[in-house]
C-alpha cells in the first residue's frame, strides 16, 4: 500500500517500476519489527546499505531500528522538528532539494501503516500535521508530497512507520 497525500494532480509521467525485487526481499522481517533498509533505490548509497546492515543484526529480537538509534541520539541525524510525540529530520538520501522524515517517537507496534490500529489514530493525525509544520517550517507550504510506504511491494525498507516530506521542485505524477 502507497499513501500519497500531494496538492498537485497534473503532473503525469511514464514511471519506471525496476523495485519489486529488492520490495519482496525486504518483506522477509516485515512483521517481525526488525530494523532493516533494502536497496529499493537504484541510486541507494553505501551510506544507506551501511546503516541497513548494522541495523539488521539484531532484526528478530525487537532491538531498537536504526531509527531508535536516532530518537536516542545514538546516531545522528538533521533535526528539523521535534515534539513530545513526533521526530522528523532530514532523509540521508534526499529525492527532492527538501526531504524529510516525520516519525513517531514510540513506535508501538507501527512499524508500518499496513499495522495501524484504532488505537494509533491520534498518533497519526500528529504525524501528518508535523509534516504539514515541517513544509511549513521549510518554506514549502506552497506545494509538497507526503509519502507513506507501507510493505515491501511499496518499497518500504525501514519498519518504523515514517512519512516522506518531499519538496523544493516540481513534482511528478505517478510517483513509481
Ligand atoms: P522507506 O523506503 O519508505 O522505508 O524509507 C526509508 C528512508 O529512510 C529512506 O529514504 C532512507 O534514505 C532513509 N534513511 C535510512 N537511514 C537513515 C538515516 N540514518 N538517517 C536519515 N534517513 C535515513
Amino acid at each position: 500500500m502507497v499513501l500519497v497525500v500531494t496538492p498537485e494532480f497534473s503532473c503525469r509521467t511514464n514511471a519506471t517500476n525496476n523495485e519489486e525485487a529488492a520490495a519482496k526481499a525486504a518483506a522477509v522481517d516485515a512483521d517481525t519489527g526488525a530494523p532493516t533498509i533494502f536497496s529499493c533505490r537504484t541510486n541507494a548509497t553505501n551510506n544507506e546499505e551501511a546503516a541497513a546492515k548494522a541495523a539488521a543484526v539484531d532484526a528478530d529480537t525487537g532491538a531498537p531500528t536504526i531509527f531508535d538509534k536516532i530518537i536516542a541520539k545514538e546516531i545522528p541525524a538533521s533535526i528539523v522538528y521535534e515534539d513530545e510525540k513526533v521526530l522528523a529530520f532530514r532523509d540521508i538520501t534526499p529525492q527532492a532539494p527538501v526531504h524529510v522524515l516525520v516519525i513517531p517517537k514510540l513506535r508501538d507496534g507501527l512499524t508500518q501503516l499496513g499495522k495501524a490500529e484504532p488505537g494509533h489514530v491520534e498518533i497519526l493525525g500528529q504525524l501528518l500535521h508535523a509534516a504539514k509544520l515541517v513544509a511549513e517550517k521549510e518554506g514549502i507550504l506552497d506545494g509538497f508530497r507526503v509519502v507513506i510506504n507501507s510493505g515491501p511491494s511499496a518499497c518500504q525498507s525501514v519498519y518504523h512507520l515514517h512519512l516522506h516530506v518531499l519538496g523544493g521542485r516540481q513534482m511528478k505524477w505517478p510517483p513509481g
